[in-house]
């Protein structure tokens, strides 16, 4: 029996991708038994809207991915998301960094550093007070915590073992705006989630989750990522690689049912709505490698 949940970011439409990650999100829920919730990473409020979320919510409904309980938004999480950094400041465990990307991108490609892809190299870490008030005249400071380089291991239930080092990942970025992980592992707590379906793209950052549910004393979460969808050349689906989105291919032709029968069987699943697909439904034989998608292959 788990609690599961979607968390779609409602920046545009949602992408085939993001649409089979929903499925199978609510298939984990529901053969594990118990719900499927919903939360709205609408964090940014530049690229966040009432419309994009709207258009998300039709698109899963006529899928049959049905949700239990009301909708978490993070936009109305700013207070939950403050009392969290404070407990880290309280533990001493943050620090304000001012670097840019270009300059975390340039130290971290310096010779003789040796880090994971996006790993920050610390070069805030050690700033005096007079270094901080310096910089602060400049730029606004993001905040980071002092992860230690701690190594965190996990099994996920599609992709297995992991063990990877925890850099000094940020917490609040310099817009005052909560990062997306620590919103994340605050709102699980809050929605009581015990299990985490996701697309593997975010596979690498959960031992950074793993570490902040850890420290701020939040329960545990089972995580299970689940393969992307891309283009022929192996990148991120876009809008320049033809119809990708549910409206896009309703407008080819295509129908709901199809869409559905067609996202199942591409992980490896015959059936032709999600409640069919529960009863034969097995988390351990998905596929991990991406999927190429071709809107031609109907
Ligand atoms: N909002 C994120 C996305 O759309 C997913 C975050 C999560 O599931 O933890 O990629």
């Amino acid at each position: 029996m788990a609690v599961g949940r979607y968390a779609p970011s409602p920046t545009g439409d949602l992408h085939v991708g993001n649409l089979r990650t929903a499925l199978l999100a609510w298939l984990f829920a529901h053969h594990d038994g118990d719900a499927l919730l919903l939360r709205m990473d609408d964090l940014d409020p530049a690229t966040s809207s009432l419309e994009h979320e709207c258009r998300q919510l039709d698109d899963l409904a006529a899928l049959g991915v049905t949700f239990d309980g009301p909708i978490l938004r993070q936009s109305e999480r700013t207070g939950a998301y403050g009392d969290a950094i404070g407990q880290l400041e309280d533990l001493d465990l943050t620090y304000p960094c001012f670097c840019s990307r270009r300059e975390i991108r340039e130290a971290a490609s310096a010779p003789h550093v040796h880090l994971p892809d996006g790993a920050y190299p610390g070069t805030c870490a050690a700033l005096s007070t007079a270094e901080r008030a310096h910089k602060a005249e400049s730029r606004p400071a993001a905040l980071r915590v002092r992860a230690k380089g701690i190594e965190v291991s996990f099994t996920d239930r599609v992709y297995g073992p992991h063990e990877i080092v925890v850099d000094d990942f940020v917490v609040r970025r310099n817009d005052g705006v909560a990062a997306y992980n620590l919103a994340s592992v605050v709102d699980d707590a809050t929605q009581g989630v015990e299990e985490v379906v996701r697309g593997a793209d975010l596979l690498d950052g959960t031992p950074r989750q793993i570490w902040l549910r850890d420290t701020l004393g939040l329960p545990p979460v089972e995580h299970a990522h689940v393969p992307l969808m891309v283009n022929a050349a192996g990148h991120r689906l876009a809008k320049r690689d033809g119809a990708v989105t549910r409206t896009e291919l309703l407008d080819l032709g295509w129908t709901d049912a199809i869409l559905v029968e067609r996202l199942l069987l591409s992980v490896g699943i015959t059936a032709s709505t999600l409640t069919d697909a529960t009863a034969t439904f097995e988390p351990a034989a998905l596929p991990t490698e991406p999927t190429v998608w071709s809107a031609e292959d109907r």
